[in-house]
């Protein structure tokens, strides 16, 4: 294609990290296929999935990446991070413990990533209004201390999911671009 030609085309690789059982692998597939599986197996996942957008007419692939559950024994490998240009980092307002494990997962992102990474805090399972345990002011003094963008989301009823990536792919667009 001419874009090919031009060399206008981008690939954009987008880790999600965060907690066993925070909803990441829901929230790709909700994404990525608008689907959702109440009793997802964390054993189950595929590597990534390749989204493709149109910005400013250019064509954009996001490679999203998820963890299949190595975040279970915290054997997330260095290979994981390689290359990525975009983070979701994901917590479940109802559980708080996974809220307090942001600061280790941020931690964990700046050691193996050589590059500016665009970074979004994603409080996931925000359906779940009557269990909260982490509130929104909580996660967006966070985010704003940690300089990250901010936004709740439900794989299960879909808030917010596009919402969350395309920021992030928009921004990781703007810093390259
Ligand atoms: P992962 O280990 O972070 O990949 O988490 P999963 O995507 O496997 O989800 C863990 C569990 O939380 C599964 O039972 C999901 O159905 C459930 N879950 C994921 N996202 C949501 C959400 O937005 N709302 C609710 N209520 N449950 C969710
Ligand atoms: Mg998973």
């Amino acid at each position: 294609s001419s874009d090919e030609e031009s060399g206008e085309e981008y690939l954009f690789k987008i880790v999600i990290i965060g907690d066993s059982a925070v909803g990441k692998s829901n929230l790709l597939s909700r994404y990525a296929r608008n689907e959702f599986n109440m009793h997802s197996k964390a054993t189950i996942g595929v590597e990534f999935q390749t989204q493709v957008l149109d910005i400013d007419g250019k064509e954009v692939k996001a490679q999203i990446w998820d963890t299949a559950g190595q975040e279970r024994f915290r054997a997330v490998t260095s290979a994981y991070y390689r290359g990525a240009v975009g983070a979701l980092v994901v917590y479940d307002i109802s559980r708080r413990s996974t809220f307090d494990s942001i600061g280790r997962w941020l931690d964990e992102l700046k050691t193996h990533s050589d590059t500016t990474v665009a970074r979004m805090l994603v409080g996931n399972k925000c359906d779940l209004e009557n269990i909260r345990s982490v509130s929104v002011e909580e996660g967006t003094s966070l985010a704003e201390a940690e300089g990250l963008f901010f936004m709740e989301t439900s794989a299960l009823d879909s808030t917010n999911v596009k919402k969350a990536f395309e920021l992030v792919i928009r921004e990781i667009y703007n810093n390259v671009s």
